[in-house]
């Protein structure tokens, strides 16, 4: 974790106030030589955050929503952040799904920004490396972003009218194994349900992804793909939204609804395999037409990226998609997000932001 956190609060007079807070830190360098007692104690301390209350609606109940964004590293040494606004905007409708007050868009996209150049000033950076450039960007490291609410004080049941926005940071490298094997398998477990807080990125609704993404890991799969309630259509995989490209050439993606999660890199790759000429279709995606007529699939995600998804197993019944590595326009896709986030392609929609 980076030492510079954000941390917003709503107060009695239905106001904003902010705060950029310098966690204990050293240099990274010293930190890597540091005995590694000495490291953990400053990373626990760094995590510690005496003013926020333990137990609340958020800590007891699931009651919050969260975000993941990610920082590039450019090859002239900057650093770009991949859709601010975007998160920003969805934040504030999670917010407000919750029946919380929601927080503004400028300021979401301000304190992010300023918290990543105060944590790249103090030397926390992800160095630009050009070998990832050669292997397609597939285990390039950038810095995570992860702003979250956070209830004040409550034990019964009840709302957030006065809730914090802390933002703090971390370095990554790729979410999937690269040379893991890509298959999933379907569950008949739901991650959301009809009239629930699916579409909203919100705390409570990651339990049952935990649980199956470790049964499907346990198996020897990578991914879990949830289905509906009556288990014929399509969803979601445990934290990406999934597309399918079919044998007509069409690239399709389950539509929208109170179930699924409004992913931005899904919306970012339905605007890239348009500008493409690919057809695309947001609809309802059954299971029996995967298995039937699908030749690449892949899932998308700020944590995953584009990663193609070699065969679904469902009902002990495996397909495997074209033959099982990444597909044509599965590559192109990456290749395209990728280069655009860490700018070897040209950022022709204005998706980046300078730090
Ligand atoms: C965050 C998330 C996604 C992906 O959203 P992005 O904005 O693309 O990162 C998809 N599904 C679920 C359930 C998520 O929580």
């Amino acid at each position: 974790m980076y030492p510079w956190v954000y941390e917003a609060k709503y107060g009695l007079d239905h106001a904003w106030s902010e705060l950029f807070v310098e966690k204990p830190h050293r240099t990274p360098a010293e930190e890597a030589a540091l005995p590694e007692a000495e490291r953990l104690d400053i990373m626990a301390q760094r995590n510690s955050f005496p003013e926020l209350p333990l137990i609340n609606y958020t800590t007891q109940y699931g009651l919050g929503c969260f975000e993941g964004l990610k920082a590039f590293p450019q090859a002239d040494g900057s650093v770009k952040i991949f859709r601010p606004d975007e998160n920003g905007k969805r934040m504030k409708r999670s917010m407000e799904g919750l029946r919380m007050p929601g927080f503004p868009v400028d300021m979401f996209v301000a304190g992010v920004t300023e918290t990543v150049r105060r944590n790249l000033e103090a030397g926390f950076n992800v160095a630009y490396d050009p070998k990832w450039e050669t292997d397609s960007f597939v285990n390039a490291s950038a810095v995570y972003i992860r702003p979250f609410s956070y209830a004040e004080p409550g034990i019964g049941l009840g709302l957030s009218s006065y809730p914090w926005v802390i933002v703090g940071m971390t370095p990554v490298g790729s979410y999937f194994d690269p040379d893991a094997s890509t298959a999933a398998i379907t569950t008949d477990k739901l991650r959301a349900t009809p009239g629930g807080t699916g579409w909203i990125k919100c705390n409570a609704n990651y339990v049952t992804p935990i649980l199956v993404k470790r049964w499907a890991n346990d198996q020897g799969y990578m991914e879990a793909i949830f289905l509906d309630m009556n288990q014929k259509y399509i969803e979601e995989g445990s934290s990406c939204n999934i597309f399918f490209r079919m044998t007509d050439g069409t690239l399709v993606t389950p539509e929208l609804g109170d179930t699924i999660l409004p992913g931005i890199n899904r919306a970012s790759v339905l605007t890239l395999a348009r500008d493409m000429g690919v057809k695309t279709e947001e609809r309802k995606v059954a299971m029996d037409e995967v298995m039937a007529n699908c030749v690449e699939c892949f899932v998308t995600g700020t944590a995953a990226g584009v990663s193609y998804i070699e065969s679904i197993t469902h009902k002990g019944t495996k397909a495997t998609f074209g033959n099982g590595s990444m597909g044509e326009l599965s590559r192109e896709l990456l290749v395209t997000l990728k280069g655009i986030q860490y700018g070897s392609r040209p950022d022709t929609h204005g998706w980046m932001f300078a730090v």
